[in-house]
């Protein structure tokens, strides 16, 4: 039986690390690609409630159907990122009531 040397031990965990990134990148992909989506999405939500130097309010589209969101529906809950339809017809598919 030979022991490892110290330059084997830390390549060793070294090698692990790396190992360990890698597997970790998937969800640290996932997890940039869920902050890009919000920080754009707040932007959206920015665009939506002041104007623009036009004074041009944007246009927020359905994250589902891509359908225009009423600006009356983003003053309800600024999170809406939906519209009403495809909202209602998610909290009946989750079973909410309400
Ligand atoms: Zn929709």
């Amino acid at each position: 039986m030979t022991t490892p040397t110290i330059a084997e031990i830390i390549d060793g965990s070294l090698l692990a690390e790396r190992t360990a990134d890698v597997s970790d990148q998937a969800s640290r992909v996932e997890e940039e690609e869920a902050l890009h989506r919000r920080i754009a999405h707040a932007r959206k939500m920015k665009r939506a409630q002041e104007p623009d130097s036009d004074g041009n309010y944007a246009i927020l589209d359905c994250d589902d159907c891509g359908l225009e969101i009423g600006l009356d529906r983003i003053k309800v809950a600024i999170q809406n990122t939906t519209c009403v339809a495809c909202q209602t017809l998610k909290e009946r598919m989750h079973g909410y009531r309400g």
